[in-house]
C-alpha cells in the first residue's frame, strides 16, 4: 500500500481510469498536429485534473512517447521533467493557496510564450487554479490567446470556470471530467486501500470524485467528518446549541464543515425530488431524511444559496468573521424548519 497522506504521489498515475476518453480525444489531436493553442480542464475537486495537465505536457515534451501517448521517462526531456527542471514547461500557481495569481507571473509567462521553445518542441505553461487569476493577470493572458504561436500550449486547470472571465473561457478548448461512478472510484480505490468497513461513507462524502474519496481513507480526515456528522445530527435535534456548534466548527475546519453540510444539502434536494436516491452509508442516510423531513423544498434551496454565500465569505476572512459568518448560516438552519412555523 502506497503512503496515501502524500497525494502528490499520484501525479504521475494520471492519466487515470476515468480520464482515458480525454487523454485519447487529445493524443489523436496531437499526432494529427491539431491540438487547441489553449485548453480548459474543469470538473470537481478530487477529479486528478492537475495530474492530468501534467502528465499531458510530459507526453507533449517527450521525444518517444509510448503507443498509449504516455511521455517514455527515458529521454532527454523526460529527465529533464522528473528534475521540474524543463525550460519549456512553466507551471503558475498563486504563491499562497489562498492568494491570487499576480500580475508579475503572468507576465513573465507571456514573455516566454513569446519565445519559441527553447529544445525544438511545444512551450507549455500550466495555470492551476486558474479561477485565481487576478483582473489585471486575466486581461494580460487574454493577450497571448489572441496571438497564440505555434507550437504555444496553454492548460488552464480549474474547478470553477464560471469564475474566469467569459473572454477566456470563450477562447479555450473546454476538458471537462465529470462524476465518476461508485464502481469504478471502488475498483481503483482497492489497490491503495483495504479497510472494506468505510468504504460506504468515503463514497457519500466524495460524491464521484475519485482523489476526494482516496484521501478520505487517512483515518484522521475519515474520524473528522465521522464527528462532523455526529455534531450536524444533534444540532438538527437541538441536542447541540448553534453558538458551540460554529465555534467548534471553526476550531476544526469550518471549509470542510460547510462542505459537508453542502452535500446533506444536495441530497435532501435530491431525495425530496426522487424516491430511489442511492446513499451508501446509514449514517448520512438518517441525516438526510432528517433534513428532508425538517424542511420544504424552497427553504433547501434557499439553505444551499446562504451556504454557498459563507463560503465564498469565508475564503478570504480571518478567524473571527469566519466564526461569525458560520454562526448566522447555522442560526438560518435552525430558523427555517418546519416546526418553527
Ligand atoms: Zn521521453
Amino acid at each position: 500500500m502506497m503512503n496515501l497522506l502524500n497525494l502528490s504521489q499520484l501525479n504521475d498515475k494520471a492519466p487515470f481510469p476515468w480520464q482515458q476518453s480525454q487523454w485519447q480525444l487529445l493524443i489523436q489531436r496531437k499526432q494529427q498536429a491539431n491540438l487547441p493553442h489553449a485548453l480548459l480542464l474543469t470538473g470537481k475537486q478530487g477529479m486528478g485534473k492537475f495530474a492530468f495537465a501534467q502528465q499531458l505536457a510530459y507526453a507533449l515534451l517527450c521525444t518517444s512517447p509510448q503507443a498509449d501517448g504516455q511521455a517514455c521517462g527515458n529521454c532527454r526531456h523526460c529527465h529533464l521533467l522528473n528534475a521540474h527542471n524543463h525550460p519549456d514547461l512553466t507551471i503558475i500557481q498563486p504563491e499562497k493557496a489562498t492568494a491570487m495569481i499576480k500580475i508579475e507571473q503572468i507576465r513573465t509567462l507571456i514573455t516566454k510564450m513569446q519565445q519559441t521553445s527553447q529544445l525544438d518542441g511545444y512551450n507549455i505553461v500550466i495555470i492551476e487554479p486558474a479561477e485565481k487569476l487576478n483582473i489585471a493577470a486575466a486581461n494580460a493572458l487574454l493577450k497571448t490567446l489572441e496571438e497564440p504561436r505555434a507550437k504555444a500550449l496553454l492548460i488552464l486547470v480549474s474547478a470553477a470556470p464560471h469564475l474566469l472571465p467569459a473572454t477566456i473561457r470563450s477562447r479555450c478548448q473546454w476538458i471537462t471530467f465529470t462524476h465518476v461512478s461508485d464502481d469504478l472510484i471502488n475498483s481503483w480505490l482497492a489497490k491503495y486501500h483495504d479497510n472494506k468497513a468505510t468504504d460506504n461513507l468515503l463514497l457519500d462524502i466524495a460524491q464521484g470524485a475519485p482523489l476526494q474519496a482516496l484521501a478520505l481513507t487517512d483515518p484522521e480526515q475519515l474520524k473528522f467528518y465521522q464527528n462532523c456528522l455526529q455534531q450536524i445530527a444533534m444540532l438538527l435535534q437541538k441536542q447541540l446549541d448553534p453558538l458551540s456548534f460554529a465555534a467548534k466548527c471553526c476550531e476544526e475546519s469550518p471549509e470542510k464543515v460547510l462542505r459537508l453540510l453542502m452535500i446533506m444539502l444536495n441530497y435532501a434536494i435530491k431525495q425530496a425530488f426522487s424516491a430511489t436516491l442511492k446513499i451508501n452509508d446509514p449514517v448520512i442516510a438518517d441525516l438526510v431524511t432528517l433534513l428532508a423531513n425538517q424542511y420544504q423544498i424552497m427553504d433547501l434551496f434557499r439553505l444551499l444559496d446562504k451556504l454557498m454565500r459563507t463560503q465564498m465569505q469565508i475564503a478570504s476572512a480571518n478567524n473571527i468573521n469566519k466564526q461569525l459568518a458560520v454562526e448566522s448560516m447555522v442560526l438560518s438552519l435552525l430558523a427555517n424548519r418546519k416546526d418553527n412555523e
